[in-house]
Order: structure tokens, then sequence, then C-alpha cells
């Protein structure tokens, strides 16, 4: 029986590639890949040579059977997305919870994720948090930002830059004027940045800005 690694990468920085990973990497059979193009660059950075095969949202249904018996046929395999851990917002859950029913150890690296750094750096209380993903763009997003009104704990959003200004106006409409938030921009990147404050007066700042990046919202809990 072989083995299934779920392995991080780089948010942004290079640098946050761990050592391990690169080891983990080198040694597996075959490494499934979100986007083999984004990951092929990935790995030539790190001289691995390992072969890719593509796993994503749009085949993970039909290559799941024949992944599960590679790996049970004595193989290693890892799982990468285009960044971060995957399984947090990336494919990853099927093929982990198909590997467990089948008996085939899971290990999940440590590394990079964008909601631990965004929180940790939001100002706002990390003892206790709930992580929402991306909200639904449209079917169920209302129902969605109303639960969000009642969550007692630190909550946190993956936003694009695109949608930021709406998705801050509809929480400053739902969750009121006061309700304090942190907006994580370009974690690990050259232009890495926070924005801090109540929801009415980054409203106001993001009203005219162009924003580009990536984003993480973290909005402070109704019990703080
Ligand atoms: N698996 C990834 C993780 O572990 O964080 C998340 C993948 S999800 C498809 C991509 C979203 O993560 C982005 O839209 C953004 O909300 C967030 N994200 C990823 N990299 C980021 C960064 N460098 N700075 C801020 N947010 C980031």
């Amino acid at each position: 029986m072989g083995k299934l690694f779920l392995v991080p990468t780089p948010i942004g920085n290079m640098e946050d590639m761990t050592f391990r990973a690169v080891r983990v990497l080198k040694e597996a059979d075959f490494v499934l890949a979100e986007d083999t193009r984004t990951s092929g660059n990935l790995l030539r950075h790190f001289e691995i040579d390992t072969k890719l095969q593509p796993f994503h949202q749009y085949n993970e249904h039909s290559v799941l059977e024949s992944v599960i018996n590679r790996i049970k046929a004595a193989k290693t395999a890892c799982l990468i997305s285009d960044a971060g851990t995957p399984a947090i917002s990336d494919p990853g859950y099927l093929l982990v919870r198909e590997c467990l029913k089948n008996e085939i150890q899971v290990e999940c690296l440590p590394g990079a994720t964008a909601l631990i750094p965004a929180v940790a750096c939001s100002g706002l209380s990390c003892e206790k948090f709930i992580f929402e993903g991306f909200l639904p763009h449209k079917k169920g997003r209302n129902t969605r930002l109303q639960q969000l009104k009642d969550n007692a704990y630190t909550t946190i959003l993956y936003e694009s830059p695109f949608r930021l200004l709406k998705t801050l106006e509809q929480l400053k409409e739902v969750l009121g004027d006061d309700r304090k938030v942190s907006v994580a921009r370009e974690l690990s990147k050259m232009f890495e940045e926070y924005s801090r404050g109540t929801l009415a007066e980054l409203c106001e700042l993001y009203k005219d800005k162009t924003v580009k990046g990536e984003i993480v919202i973290v909005i402070e809990g109704n019990e703080n």
C-alpha cells in the first residue's frame, strides 16, 4: 500500500517552501497538481523531476478510481494545489476521503496557507475562529451573510479583489458600520498590505480604489 501526502506550496514567496516539502515531492512516484503548468514551474525551481498528473475540480471525480488504484499499488503520491495547502478552498477533500475509505495512509505537511497569517496579524481575537472560505456568488449568499452576523468568533473569508468592495458593503449592511475588520492583501509578496478598521471605514477606503492581488477578509466576532 502506498501513501498520499498533501504538500503545501508557497502563496507568493518561494522561500516559504519547506525542506520537507521539497524532499517529499522528490521522493514521490507522482504528483497530482491542480495546474500542471503552474506546478511545473514550481517543481523546476526546486529541481524536482517527479512526474505531474492533472488533478483539479473538473476531473477529480473521473480520475479518482485510477489514482486510488495507483496508490494502492504501493505508489507514493503527492497532492499540490496552485498555492497554499491542498484541500483548503482547493481540491483535496474527495481524494483524502477516498484514500481513508481504502485504508491508504494520508499525511498533510505543515506549511503555507493564507488564512493563518491573515488571522494572526489581523489584530482581532485568534483564540477561536471560523473559516468560511469563499462566499457563494449568488445562490445562498444572503443566507450566508446573515449567518456571519451571528458568528461569535472571528470569521475568515477568502475573496477576489474584484468583489472586495461589494462584499465589504454587504457585510456593513448586515453586520453594521462598527464591526471591526482586517483586509490582508498579497500575503508574503512584495506588496503585502493590511487594512484594519471598522466596516464603514474600510468601505470608505476601498470606495474609489482599484484593488489588485489576493485577499483575505477577517471579521470580528459578535462576542468581542
Ligand atoms: N489553498 C489555499 C490556502 O491554503 O490558503 C487557498 C486557495 S484559494 C483557491 C485562493 C484564495 O486564497 C485567494 O482568492 C485568496 O483569498 C487566498 N490567498 C491565496 N494566496 C494569498 C495571498 N498571497 N494573499 C492573500 N490571500 C491569498
